[in-house]
């Protein structure tokens, strides 16, 4: 008995999510065509519509009057019913967003990272950010953090990196947070977060496999398959950054030589900048690229350097994975148009082949918040993903 409870209410999530996804795919859609695409009868789709709509995540439009016959009632999602809060926990800089059930943003801050104390201070800051927003706590269905790796996702934890304090080392960040918050918590690399956004909300849409390369402080990859973040066995896909493209190259962090790391992250960059010009000496990373990139004297040696890297590095990805999207984001190349335009026509360049429908490569279309929307999406997709009920 206790089995057959069980399966009808995991039938019914399933169906519920099915239903929420379709109606958000079509934008508006009647019962009678949700059914006949998602193949639930008639009276099945009816009663879950019913209570989605009882429950305010679902509202009624129309008449569609379309197909000349009796006009039928149009389903949509109704956006401000729930919403989710993204973080992008970067080495440089925490953004905070609000999306609702739609994953558009409706409000958006950011913070330094150095200002901010320890997860305490994190937390505290969240509950702020909420009350900014003017929505009720109630309404927020979870929280997503996205940060860069190595860090424990299925866990909620972060592990030891050379890039962010020791402070937050070995903190369960999710446990914390639902703790305290009473708010569902989720977390994930930050570039993987990337993808998953992409592929849900962003130009991934029509795409199954989505590459996002996030060139920030750090360089990061993400790669999503089939609509789920590709995570590998031990938590380490996509660590872009140390993957080998110049085996006499510099040394690197990790103690090999020519990782993409050693010249195309920010670090890499401004600590070659800072050699050449020291005006550079009193800014942070990110100013120095931001500053670099329009310059023509010996700092375009360093960014052409980077360019080459990081392209040598993502064609190299392409190769091995064959995703059908490459998408580009990240503070260091978004903040010069040129850095941005260049190796997008690098990779296309190293990638073009013989096959019919070459690789899109491409720039997000979330700007600078793509990887705390990414992080929004986290728990967005527990709306629309009914695969992730299965698993
Ligand atoms: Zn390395």
């Amino acid at each position: 008995m206790a089995d057959f409870e069980t399966n009808t209410t995991l039938l019914r999530q399933l169906n519920e999510k099915r239903i929420l996804n379709t109606v958000r795919q079509h934008v508006r859609i009647s019962r009678t065509n949700l059914g006949k695409e998602i193949n639930i009868a008639t009276a099945t789709v009816m009663r879950i519509v019913d209570g989605l709509i009882k429950k305010g995540w679902l509202e009624e439009v129309g008449p569609d009057d379309s197909t000349g016959g009796r006009p039928a009632i149009l389903l949509q999602i109704r956006p401000e019913a729930a919403f989710s809060v993204g973080i992008e926990l970067g080495r440089v800089y925490v953004r905070f967003v609000c999306v609702n059930l739609l994953c558009e943003v409706v409000f958006e801050e950011e913070i330094d990272m150095d200002s901010l104390r320890d997860i305490d201070h994190l937390i505290g800051y969240i509950t702020g950010f909420i009350y900014r927003t003017g929505i009720e706590q109630s309404d927020v269905i979870g929280i997503g953090v996205a940060a860069p790796g190595p860090l424990d996702p299925i866990h909620g934890l972060l592990l030891a990196t050379e890039d962010v304090g020791s402070q937050w080392h070995g903190v369960t960040l999710t446990e914390l947070i639902e703790r305290q918050l009473g708010i569902p918590a989720y977390l994930s690399n930050d570039a993987d977060a990337a993808s998953l956004g992409e592929t849900w909300f962003g130009l991934g849409e029509n795409h199954n496999d989505v590459l996002f390369i996030l060139a920030d402080a750090g360089i990061g990859a993400g790669l999503s398959i089939h609509r789920s973040i590709y995570r590998g066995a031990r938590n380490q896909a996509g660590e872009f950054s140390h993957t080998i493209v110049d085996i006499h190259g510099d040394l690197c962090t990790c103690g090999r030589r020519g990782c993409v790391n050693t010249a195309a992250s920010a670090y890499a960059m401004a600590s070659e900048m800072r050699k050449i010009d020291p005006k550079f000496k009193g800014l942070g990373i990110i100013d120095i690229v931001k500053e670099a990139v329009n310059k023509t004297g010996p700092e375009q040696k360093i960014i052409q350097r980077a360019i080459e890297f990081l392209s040598v590095g993502v064609y190299n990805f392409v190769k091995i994975f064959d995703p059908d999207i490459v998408i580009l984001g990240g503070r260091t190349l978004l903040f010069g148009d040129y850095m941005l335009a260049e190796t997008i026509h690098r990779v296309q360049s190293l990638c073009k082949s013989d096959v019919s429908d070459p690789i899109i490569v491409t720039s997000t279309s979330f700007g600078i918040s793509a990887v705390a929307i990414g992080a929004a999406s986290l728990v967005l997709q527990q709306v629309y993903d009914h695969t992730q009920l299965i698993e």
